[in-house]
Parts: structure tokens; C-alpha cells; sequence
């Protein structure tokens, strides 16, 4: 068996599988780039060639526009093999957002894969994280701190939905990041029983759209920005977090300001970001998750590409596996939002 160390490196652009002559999430223009999800800083303009799951691919082109997410694009579906170069190459669900896939390579032996971005709670807006056994598991650290457990979805919708009931004359605006978590929020509140209008800021509707046209439905949405202050009293209005912050969500009727991410842990950061109402409500695997993850797949090493990434290898070097941080550049930029 060839240790993937020899065959998957740390280059400026970032992780290249030198045997199969492709770069996974890299940074800037490269010959050959596999993406495991559309969030900006995986998935970045400028490469020749781009494969990715075919929802992947539309949220790339959505977000960066005709012709700037790869020159040339191939579409690789769930468990669909490929052999490029010397390297078998597929793709299982990670669960993050709608079209994010974990990359899976197997060379001379040994099995490496890439999980990019993942989380294991059901979402009804993307398919299930699938656990792929294997030799290496390149995993991300984002809430990779015991004092991050995320509580069930259920329960932060739920008090939204109460908060909702309680003060019916206001509104009520959450922050949350334009791709994957606003459609989810929308689909948690559709599974809660809410199906009047939810409201939307401008920068949310394009990727709705694409969710929508991809299959995900996600139920009366309208425009916020030209709607009246009275139509809004006892509404639901999702925007991004920088919005809910500045003026424009101060002329909705007396806000109650939400924001759904995994740092709402954080009482600080919900107040300096002046939340009134935190729900936390992550894409990303959160403490027990990220160790479950790593014990299922059964790998003896584990890389760990961003986050904090001490905590996860102490605690996995605890149980016999080895970890590695990679200490990738560029990433996690926009999980500070999308968290
Ligand atoms: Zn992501
Ligand atoms: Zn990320």
C-alpha cells in the first residue's frame, strides 16, 4: 500500500492528488479542480476544468456567473466511479449544503477522502452525510471545541416560532448565510407548520431559486425590500447577517433580530453582533459529531484541514489515530457566516 502521503500533498494552491493530476477546493486558477461544495471559499473562480455533482456545478455557476466556474465543467454524480490518471475518484453526500460531496481516492491500495464541509443532522434541502470507510479522512474543525454541541433544529425553530407568537406586532429578521442555510431555515419552518409567507432580503432570492429549480421546495417566499412596514408586522424575514445588522432592517417594524450559526453558542458573539434572538443552527459536524464521524469511517490518521484543529487531535490521538494538521489557506473565510 502507497500511504497517501506520498500521493495526496499540500501545494500553495492547496491539496493535489499529484497521481490523478487534480486539485481539490484549491485556491485560485488551476489546470484540474474537484469541488466538494459552492461556498465561496471551495469553490473559486477561474479553474480550466471543474468536476463537481451536477447541483454543485448550477450554485457555481448561480454564484459566479456564465463561464467563470471552470471552462470547462463535468458533472459526477453520487457513487458514479472515475479514473483519472491512475486514481479511482468518486463522490458520497456530506450533507452540508444542497450538492456538497465529499471526494473519495483510492491509489495503489490505500484510500484517502476528502470530506470538505459536512454535518451529520437530517436536512431536507441536501442529501445525508454517507461514512466511507478509509485509510486517510481529511476532515474540517470548525466547532472541533467540547464547549460546541449543537442542540436539535427543532428546538431553535421552535423558539423562533414562540418568540413569533409572543410579540405579533413585531418583526422578526434572521441573520443567515445565503447559501444552504437560508433554504434550510426555510425548510425547518416548513416542517414546523409554518406556511404562510416567509420574506426575503434581496441577496436571498437568486439561491433560492436555484434550490427550488434543483427540486428543493420551499413554499410562499416574497420580496422584503419592497414590501410595506405594516405587511411585515408578525413577520418572518430572513437576510443576510451583515443586513440585519445596518439600517436596512431598522426600518422593518420594531425588530426582533435572530441569527442562525453554530457561533451562537457564543452568548458573546450574539451580543457584540446585537442578536436579541441566537438560534443555533449549524451546517457544520459539531463536537461529538466531528469524533463519531472520525470513529466510523474507521480511519487510522485523520488530516485536518481548518478550524480547531488541536482539540480533534488530541482527542482522536486519545483513541489511537493519528492527525495531521494541514493548515490549508483561504478556508473557512466564509464559515464564519455559513457556520
Ligand atoms: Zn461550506
Ligand atoms: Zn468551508
Amino acid at each position: 500500500m502507497t500511504h497517501p502521503e506520498s500521493w495526496l500533498r499540500v501545494l500553495p494552491q492547496g491539496l493535489f492528488c499529484e497521481p490523478g493530476d487534480f486539485f481539490i477546493d484549491p485556491l485560485g486558477g488551476v489546470d484540474r479542480a474537484i469541488v466538494t461544495h459552492a461556498h465561496a471559499d471551495h469553490a473559486r473562480p477561474g479553474h480550466k476544468a471543474v468536476l463537481a455533482s451536477p447541483a454543485t456545478l448550477a450554485v457555481m455557476t448561480a454564484r459566479l456567473g456564465e463561464g467563470r466556474a471552470g471552462e470547462s465543467q463535468q458533472a459526477l454524480r453520487a457513487s458514479e466511479v472515475l479514473t483519472l490518471g491512475e486514481v479511482r475518484v468518486w463522490m458520497e453526500p456530506a450533507g452540508h449544503v444542497l450538492g456538497s460531496m465529499q471526494v473519495a481516492m483510492e491509489y495503489r491500495g490505500s484510500r484517502a477522502v476528502v470530506s470538505g464541509d459536512y454535518k451529520r443532522r437530517a436536512d431536507p434541502t441536501c442529501d445525508p452525510f454517507v461514512p466511507i470507510p478509509c485509510d486517510v479522512f481529511v476532515t474540517e474543525a470548525t466547532f472541533a471545541l467540547p464547549v460546541f454541541r449543537h442542540p436539535p433544529d427543532d428546538l431553535e425553530i421552535g423558539k423562533l416560532l414562540a418568540s413569533v407568537a409572543l410579540f405579533p406586532e413585531r418583526t422578526h429578521v434572521v441573520g443567515c448565510y445565503a447559501l444552504g442555510k437560508c433554504q434550510r431555515l426555510i425548510a425547518l419552518l416548513r416542517l414546523a407548520g409554518w406556511d404562510g409567507p416567509i420574506w426575503l432580503h434581496g441577496a436571498l432570492a437568486a439561491l433560492c431559486e436555484v434550490y427550488e429549480r434543483l427540486g428543493v421546495q420551499l413554499g410562499d417566499l416574497r420580496p422584503a425590500t419592497v414590501a410595506a412596514k405594516e405587511a411585515l408586522k408578525g413577520a418572518i424575514v430572513l437576510a443576510p447577517p451583515s443586513a440585519v445588522a445596518d439600517r436596512w432592517a431598522r426600518r422593518l417594524a420594531d425588530p426582533v433580530v435572530c441569527a442562525a450559526s453554530g457561533w451562537m453558542r457564543v452568548r458573546q458573539r450574539a451580543k457584540t453582533g446585537g442578536v436579541e434572538l441566537p438560534l443555533v443552527i449549524s451546517d457544520h459536524a459539531d463536537w461529538d459529531e466531528l469524533n463519531a464521524t472520525v470513529d466510523e469511517v474507521g480511519a487510522p490518521e485523520i488530516w485536518v484541514t481548518h478550524g480547531r484543529e488541536e482539540a480533534l487531535i488530541h482527542a482522536v490521538g486519545l483513541r489511537g489515530v493519528r492527525g495531521r494538521p494541514l493548515r490549508l489557506l483561504g478556508y473557512g473565510e466564509e464559515d464564519d457566516a455559513a457556520a
